[in-house]
């Protein structure tokens, strides 16, 4: 197999042959159809999280076909299309696994963080962390749903009733949540990054009601916002656009540092919260939501040898949508 390996943050990936894997017990291995390319990969690569299991195959957007089952394994079949995300497997033990809150698990493993992910030509998965896909759609417009759409899926959840959402960066997440806000009847507006006139359009045309830039003013306060923009400056910001009892969720699993801000901008039952990882749940219930909304993701498929392109082109925000790489 081959496989675009980290060796260590802050050096770019390398392509390298692996011997070949087979699946332990309750693992499946899969042939990777696509990967997507997540702002996480990004942070792991860049060493803004702690302790990737070096060396890795980021990614954690896979989306293959089962071509081996390992012993026990159930309700899987060769030949079958899978997607596997970022929880790579929880424990089952700990106070946050048996109270229904497996994203929180004490002692998890994430695919493409602390077990090997997608940006391969074969991944192995355990078979419990792995959703059934069918056969409809294709596999690398597929690819972002499985963590863009579920995070987005799990933020959106937690911002409750609101019926006018703000989306802080217009990227992966925010174009695929907001086809299922519009799904919902409800109304969007999308903050970019000051003068990004191309992602204010994109996000036009999947039916913001307004687009601007995170420094101004929508035209109506917002009753919740999600933060998918990694920078910290934006709580303020968008609390202080948000309205008395509103909610301000924070989608990133990294974010620069929050500014002091004044208590003024909180008070008024005013929340801030934060999204980490997903259950299976989330996968089970934004998966078929997402086929019965008909979401269409926007992607720019790269060969999986580019994939140090695909990271900078989403670092630099070169595109719309989501970066999917195709072995
Ligand atoms: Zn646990
Ligand atoms: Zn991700």
């Amino acid at each position: 197999m081959h496989a675009m390996v980290l060796q260590r943050p802050g050096r770019p990936l390398k392509l390298e042959k692996l011997p070949p894997r087979h699946p332990g017990a309750g693992e499946i291995r899969i042939r990777v159809g696509a990967c997507g390319v997540c702002r996480t990969d990004l942070h792991v690569v860049d060493g803004e999280l702690a302790e990737p299991a070096l060396p890795v195959v980021p990614g954690h957007e896979i989306i293959g076909r089962v071509e081996e089952l390992g012993e026990g394994v159930e309700g899987f079949r060769l030949g079958e299309r899978v997607g596997v995300p970022w929880l790579g497997w929880t424990c089952g033990v700990c106070p946050y696994c048996v109270t229904g809150r497996e994203n929180l698990c004490d002692r998890p493993l994430f695919n493409g963080y602390t077990r090997d992910g997608g940006f391969a030509t074969e991944a192995i998965a355990d078979a419990r962390y792995a959703f059934a896909l069918g056969e409809a759609g294709d596999d690398a417009q597929l690819a972002p749903l499985l963590c863009a759409g579920l995070i987005g899926w799990r933020s959106l959840k937690m911002a409750g009733e609101a019926e006018n959402l703000g989306l802080f960066g217009f990227g992966a997440a925010a174009h695929i949540v907001a086809q299922v806000i519009r799904a919902q009847g409800r109304r969007f507006f999308a903050f970019t990054r000051q003068g990004d006139v191309r992602s204010q359009e994109f996000a036009r045309s999947l039916g913001a009601d307004w687009a601007g830039g995170s420094d101004e003013a929508p035209p109506r306060a917002l009753d919740a916002a999600i933060l998918f923009a990694p920078d910290g400056r934006l709580v303020p910001r968008a609390l202080s656009v948000t309205r008395k009892g509103g909610r301000i969720v924070c989608a990133g699993i990294h974010m620069s540092e929050i500014p002091a801000f004044s208590y003024d901008l909180l008070w008024s039952e005013r929340q801030l919260l934060s999204v980490a990882n997903l259950t299976r749940q989330d996968g089970v219930e934004f998966l078929s939501l997402a086929q019965r909304v008909g979401i269409t993701t926007h992607i720019t498929r790269y060969p999986l040898a580019e994939a140090n392109q695909a990271l900078a082109d989403l670092r630099a925000g070169r595109f719309d949508g989501a970066a999917v790489l195709i072995p």
